[in-house]
């Protein structure tokens, strides 16, 4: 997001999350200009990108990695992203994903007005995914795919597939 009185580029979770109790504050301040802002307020911010599905250049509201959420056996672990996790992520945007995935145009009716993700430039299915879940996803489509008479397995992977969206 974008401070309306500066411009300032404002990581909404940086300025807008209590890290305690990972509530959302009503009103916070801009690190830069240090004025009063809410969620309505900011300003979105961009990033174009080439879109090789699309063939064309697309433009999706921009987003920062701020946690890195792992687990080790049983035990769950969160941190920051470091400079290796964020070059890793560029190299997963610039790979190729071999397996089948749809890239149809999202129709227009009632839940693009009501949740308004044409507004966050989501215009095609592909759009609700980052690279990596996608990655993930169409190669896990594509075992299912390859196993005769897993019709559960299908039902499985269409039931997870919200969580690998950005959703
Ligand atoms: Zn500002």
């Amino acid at each position: 997001m974008a401070c309306p009185h500066c411009g300032t580029e404002v990581v909404y979770y940086d300025v807008a999350v209590d890290k305690e109790s990972l509530r959302v504050i009503d009103v916070f301040q801009c690190s830069q200009c240090q004025a009063q802002l809410d969620k309505r307020s900011l300003e979105r911010v961009w990033q174009v990108f080439y879109d090789s599905e699309l063939n064309k250049t697309h433009k999706l509201v921009k987003y920062k990695p701020v946690v890195v959420s792992y687990q080790i056996g049983r035990s769950r672990y969160e941190k920051e992203p470091d400079a290796r996790d964020l070059t890793l992520l560029d190299e997963i945007q610039a790979t190729a994903i071999p397996d089948w995935f749809p890239v149809h145009r999202m129709p227009d009716g009632e839940r693009k007005r009501k949740d308004g993700y044409d507004l966050k430039g989501i215009t095609h299915l592909h759009h609700f995914y980052f690279r990596r879940p996608l990655l993930a996803y169409s190669r896990l489509w594509q075992k299912v795919d390859d196993c005769p008479d897993c019709a559960f397995l299908r039902f499985f992977a269409q039931g997870s597939n919200l969580g690998f969206t950005k959703m």
